[in-house]
């Protein structure tokens, strides 16, 4: 089965988190073991940017969300990367800033939004609005319950207009959280990473698995679907998430844009008599 259909949320399921495993890396032994077919796709990948980019059709919004250490940074990495850094953006959602809090919840998501020919990958989301805000009761739950029908008729909007979107929730252990919580603690480089509340957010770990239970379920359309990523193994998490990219991609069929000049012409005139 391509990934595409395999770790994709069917429109209308019920997700449960627990039934899918984070650490599955459908039967690599390791990385040495994936090598070859990570660099494939990532070659790929570097392609079919270039060819959105070059005929200006669609845009592709990749949005990733998980939950600290779920591998949001290597991911981006992986994936942009591979890409030509022209076409391509990372838009970051942070604690919203005075002004877009005064604004609609989607305001900002919609100002960073790709045009026709562009990538634009989300490091965190619209959907922090019913994540975190939800586990901490930023807003009132009257308001934050009216909101999957907004962000499903926003993501819609977008579609309409030819934009390619992929949801990617990147599936990690509680276990796993705590080893790369520690690995950064033993890591120099990584200290700067490292903050309480990180630790105290694991305490609301079932209210995030609630959290995101009830937006994957609600938010997987048929254009603008989810795909559950088992991320325990960071390689394996790349692996399936530029797959999934390449495979939709793929499924655009895609095509340069005719040449708008006359080669024949421009042979005859500028190279024939030159012989260069
Ligand atoms: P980081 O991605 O680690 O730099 O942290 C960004 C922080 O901003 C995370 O703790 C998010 O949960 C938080 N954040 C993002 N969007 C929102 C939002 N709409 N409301 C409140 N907090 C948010
Ligand atoms: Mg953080």
């Amino acid at each position: 089965m391509n990934y595409l259909e395999r770790f994709k949320v069917a429109a209308g399921s019920k997700v449960k988190l627990k039934d899918h495993d984070p650490a599955f890396k459908d039967g690599h032994e390791s990385y040495e073991s994936a090598a070859e077919e990570i660099a494939h796709y990532a070659e790929r990948l570097r392609e079919l940017q270039e060819l959105l980019y070059a005929e200006r059709r669609h845009s592709l919004l990749i949005c990733l969300q998980a939950l600290d250490t779920g591998g949001k940074d290597g991911a981006i990495n992986h994936v942009l990367g591979a890409m030509n850094p022209q076409g391509c953006r990372v838009a970051a959602f942070k604690q919203p800033s005075a002004e877009e809090l005064a604004h609609d919840f989607l305001w900002r998501a919609h100002k960073v939004a790709p045009a026709r020919g562009e990538v634009a990958i989300f490091n965190r989301s619209h959907y922090e609005d019913v994540l975190v805000v939800r586990v901490h009761n930023l807003v009132p739950k009257e308001v934050w319950t009216r909101r999957y029908e907004g962000i499903n008729a926003f993501e819609e909007g977008l579609a309409e207009h030819d934009t390619q979107i992929l949801k990617f929730y990147l599936h990690i252990s509680k276990e796993e959280q705590l080893r790369r919580f520690k690995a950064r603690l033993d890591d120099p480089a990584k200290h700067w990473k490292i903050s309480e509340a990180d630790y105290k957010e694991r305490g609301y770990w079932d209210d995030y698995v609630a959290a995101y239970e009830e937006a994957l379920s609600r938010c997987s359309t048929g254009r603008a679907p989810w795909f559950i990523i088992p991320a325990d193994h960071k390689w394996f998490r790349n692996l399936a998430i530029a797959r999934i990219v390449v495979e939709h991609m793929e499924s655009l069929k895609m095509a340069y844009p005719k040449p708008t000049a006359d080669l024949d012409h421009i042979r005859k005139e500028y190279h024939a008599a030159k012989g260069v």
